[in-house]
């Protein structure tokens, strides 16, 4: 079973995604596990703290090493194997093809969400894999691992039924995207099924299906 684990100052966020449709029926087929770390539980002082304002100055606070260093090592010390992954704008660009290969692997994951402007650098001595979920700036990390677990998990075998929809989706050759759907009704405010669809003639609707398939820009 693959082992996620989240390091999170927001762990409340976690639990609707995890806890719904495939996330949920992935838990519940042994398919996976979640675990959340809450960074917040590794503060420092009374209060907690997990954050700080950076070195050289500037605009907001940075998370500190020590309370993610801490958390990382609560990660390692329940699976000693996990590879460690920083959600950052910095890092390489989530692709479906990963999504496979993280699922199809035997690898354990610790995510790494960061807040604020960041995280101190010293961190990515920790880390395996910096990844971006694309070319803009979110407030959290959160979002972006969400993303990124829930794309490899739906793909984990058997987590998705028909093993088949995830082999005919977009991207799933690296650059097609899937043909035009439709279901019922045949009519919808005069906008018609294309006639092809309806024909029962399966190596022609796989032609139209083929032709249809737009390439990713
Ligand atoms: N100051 C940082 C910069 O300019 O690169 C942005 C910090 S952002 C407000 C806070 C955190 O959100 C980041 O440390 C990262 O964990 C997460 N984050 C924001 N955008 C992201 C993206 N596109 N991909 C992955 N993580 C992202």
């Amino acid at each position: 079973m693959k082992k996620i684990q989240i390091i999170t100052l927001f762990p409340e966020m976690f639990s609707g995604v995890l806890n719904s449709s495939m996330m949920w029926k992935a838990q519940q087929c042994n398919a996976v596990e979640f675990r959340i770390i809450n960074l917040r539980d590794f503060g420092i002082g009374p209060r907690q703290q997990v954050d700080d304002t950076p070195y050289g100055g500037g605009d907001g606070m940075l998370l500190m090493p020590k309370p993610l260093f801490a958390a990382i090592k609560d990660g390692k010390n329940y699976d000693f194997n996990a590879k460690v992954v920083l959600m950052t704008p910095k890092g390489e660009r989530w692709k479906q093809s990963t999504a496979r290969k993280w699922a199809d692997d035997s690898n354990s994951y610790i995510f790494v969400c960061g807040r604020y402007e960041g995280y101190d650098e010293r961190i990515l001595t920790l880390v395996d894999k910096q990844v971006s979920v694309g070319d803009y700036v979110l407030t959290g990390g959160e979002l972006p691992a969400m993303t990124v677990i829930d794309s490899i998990v739906r793909l984990i075998p058997g987590v998705l039924g028909g093993e088949n929809s995830a082999a005919i989706e977009s991207f799933s050759d690296g650059k097609t995207l899937e043909f035009p759907q439709y279901t019922r009704p045949e009519v919808f405010k005069d906008m018609k099924v294309p006639e092809i669809l309806l024909s029962g003639n399966h190596a022609e609707i796989a032609k139209w299906r083929q032709e249809n398939s737009f390439k990713a820009k």
